[in-house]
């Protein structure tokens, strides 16, 4: 059996070791055989292993887990950006123009583009990335978009009920009717998950509220788009629904709120229980649009599981970095660095449902990340500096 030991660890996140909620250890030691963790503990009692790391004092923490990504697409919308910072509001509506590149797209250019954003996250420390489609918006096109993301990501999502594509604009419910008919035949093989944007100018909640329960019966897990542009149903079609996650939450009632945070399930972990919907906050889109970031203290405060992704795509968010959301989240969203960093982790494990990432303790996936730094403090800290020395996944050095 293939064994590594990373060594003199200066601070360890665990997500899972001890009562503060990051699990922290000093001088510590992580044992890696094959794929998994098998052993936390003190530098000074480490045992031998096969291959040795020895990390210089620097601190070492989860993989990040970026829950929410749309990964597979053709072309780039940096002219809409920069109208949109001149001035223009962000309406949704462009997300018609990517789905023009992508169909016209060969596979091979769709599947060049997944690859290059899923190494350019994964050397920012993302060792799971959910891939969405959503670009396709027809049974062929959706069906593609997820074969090439499985190639890429177990966790696959498909998101045929993105934007009503311009050729059903007058009739919506033809529409609804193809994506849980036979769109929803042709992705399921590939996915994992389905996805609405529900959203004023996408789904209503009627829509939505018939799709996902098409998933539900095709086998696939539930999330949403919610809340994003404005307050409306989704967040409690989520709860409704059990869904692992309500995604951007920007506009929240406080029936919202209380709807969140009253779905808990009592939990074995540390923690004792979590709330079964994850708010997943996703403030690159807001940096990028200019608009008023999600109230994350308001979601901590009342007990809510909040997750951060990138919610990577070339309209609302063309970023990848979680350590770049990470320090949004603090900045712009009173998220302390600690909180950050869980929702970062173990907060988007939640998200897709994982108790295997997100996490150090023994028995874990072996996805580590070593910062060119002391502390995950550094990650808000020392925004925009690429902090990330190494990342292992599955117990492999990348
Ligand atoms: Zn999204």
């Amino acid at each position: 059996m293939s064994s590594l030991l990373v060594d003199n660890i200066g601070e360890l996140v665990t997500n899972g070791i001890g009562a503060d909620p990051l699990g922290i250890r000093r001088k510590a030691a992580v044992l890696v055989e094959e794929d998994r963790v098998a052993w936390v503990g003190p530098s000074a009692y480490a045992p031998a292993a096969e291959h040795r790391i020895d990390v210089g004092g620097a601190a070492v923490l989860p993989g990040f887990v970026d829950s929410h990504a749309h990964l597979v697409f053709a072309g780039d919308r940096a002219a809409e950006f920069a109208a949109r910072m001149a001035g223009e509001p962000y309406t949704g509506g462009g997300i018609r123009t990517t789905v023009g590149a992508t169909r016209a797209a060969t596979d091979d250019e769709l599947r060049t583009t997944v690859r290059r954003l899923r190494g350019e996250a994964l050397r920012q420390g993302t060792t799971t990335m959910e891939i969405k489609s959503g670009y396709g918006l027809n049974v062929a096109d959706e069906a593609r978009s997820l074969r090439i993301a499985a190639e890429t990501s177990s966790e696959t999502t498909f998101l045929g009920a993105h934007v009503v594509p311009a050729e059903y604009a007058d009739r919506p419910d033809d529409y609804v009717g193809l994506v849980c008919g036979p769109m929803l035949a042709a992705a399921a093989p590939y996915a994992k998950w389905i996805d609405v944007f529900c959203e004023r100018g996408a789904f209503d909640v009627d829509h939505a509220r018939a799709i996902l329960a098409c998933g539900q019966a095709a086998g696939l897990g539930v999330r949403l788009h919610a809340n994003q542009l404005g307050p409306g149903p989704g967040v409690q079609l989520g709860v409704e629904l059990g869904a692992a996650s309500v995604d951007h939450c920007t506009h929240l009632s406080d029936a919202d709120v209380d709807a969140l945070a009253s779905n808990r399930f009592d939990c074995m972990c540390h923690e004792g229980a979590h709330t079964t919907t994850v708010a997943t906050l996703l403030p690159g889109a807001e940096f990028s649009t200019r608009s008023p970031y999600p109230d994350a203290r308001r979601l901590l405060d009342a007990g809510v599981t909040v997750a951060l992704a990138t919610d990577c795509n070339p309209g609302s968010s063309y970023t990848s970095s979680m350590p770049f959301c990470i320090a949004l989240a603090v900045r712009e969203m009173r998220m302390t660095p600690a909180e950050a960093v869980w929702a970062a982790t173990a907060g988007g494990a939640r998200a897709l449902r994982r108790d295997d990432i997100g996490v150090l303790t023994p028995g874990a996936r072996a996805d580590l990340v070593v910062l060119d730094a002391p502390s995950y403090l550094h990650l808000a800290y020392r925004p925009g500096v690429p902090l990330i020395r190494q990342v292992i996944r599955n117990g492999v050095p990348q």
